[in-house]
């Protein structure tokens, strides 16, 4: 990852907009409703410095351990926010609550609520999406299609929980065009539940398409895509 120049993650992030860029074309959509996550785990401080100046504004972190450091070194930047995009454990959400502009992954009712808690004993709200196993792969965190259908209704009466959509990891393919259908259910999913006149729950953000498949994701309708290596390099195993 050191061997990484500066320049090349500049080169990178400009190549990585540039493709979100000509997939929303293609699609028909605005590229301002899609926003680049640089994926931060396994990456020093410098490199994720590197990137914020080529232009990225948000950085999503998957490691809880890692997060914390990360977000002291690099402070409060302007126009700067962090999310948090790995598994979260139970114990964990009261230092998470607050500290990042939205979780991605909330995986189940009981993690939902004790973020309604704990951002209500804090004073906050918190913005979330539901994680959704599309793929139903038993190694995956996430809601089935139909669990998360039957959680919205309780999660609209969380007062400090702001549900703003959807995420998913489609199972690993050779072929970027293997996920495609995958996003595509995603995005029918949050059409299907913002139809079911709930309060506060919405259905704005998508969130999906890593460095390997997020030109597909965008096509998919796809607001934040998550991209790590394309922007950062291959990670140490
Ligand atoms: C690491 C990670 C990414 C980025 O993956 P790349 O394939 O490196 O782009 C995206 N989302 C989550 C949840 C991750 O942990």
């Amino acid at each position: 990852m050191d061997g990484t120049t500066k320049e090349a993650i500049a080169q990178r992030v400009r190549a990585v907009l540039a493709k979100i860029e000509r997939a929303a074309a293609r699609a028909g959509r605005s590229p301002a409703s899609i926003r680049l996550v640089a994926a931060t785990k396994s990456v020093s401080v410098q490199r994720i410095r590197e990137a914020v100046e080529a232009g990225v504004r948000i950085l999503g972190e998957s490691r809880f351990q890692e997060a914390l450091p990360k977000i002291e070194a690099l402070g409060a930047r302007d126009g700067v926010s962090w999310h948090f995009i790995g598994r979260l454990q139970r114990r964990k959400v009261r230092s998470t609550v607050g500290l990042f502009a939205m979780i991605h992954s909330v995986d189940s009712l009981d993690l939902a609520m004790e973020i309604d808690r704990r951002a209500a004993a804090a004073g906050v709200r918190q913005a979330v999406l539901l994680e959704v196993n599309v793929g139903g792969e038993p190694s995956k965190a996430g809601f089935t299609p139909s669990g998360v259908a039957e959680v919205v209704q309780g999660l609209d009466e969380l007062t400090h929980l702001e549900v703003k959509g959807l995420m998913a990891i489609p199972p690993p393919a050779e072929q970027p065009e293997a996920a495609r259908p995958y996003f595509r259910e995603v995005r029918q999913l949050a059409h299907a539940l913002a139809g079911q006149g709930l309060q506060r729950v919405r259905m704005d953000e998508l969130s999906m398409g890593m460095s390997q498949d997020y030109e597909v994701a965008v096509e998919e309708g796809a607001t934040l895509v998550r991209i790590g290596t394309a922007i950062f390099g291959m990670r140490p195993v």
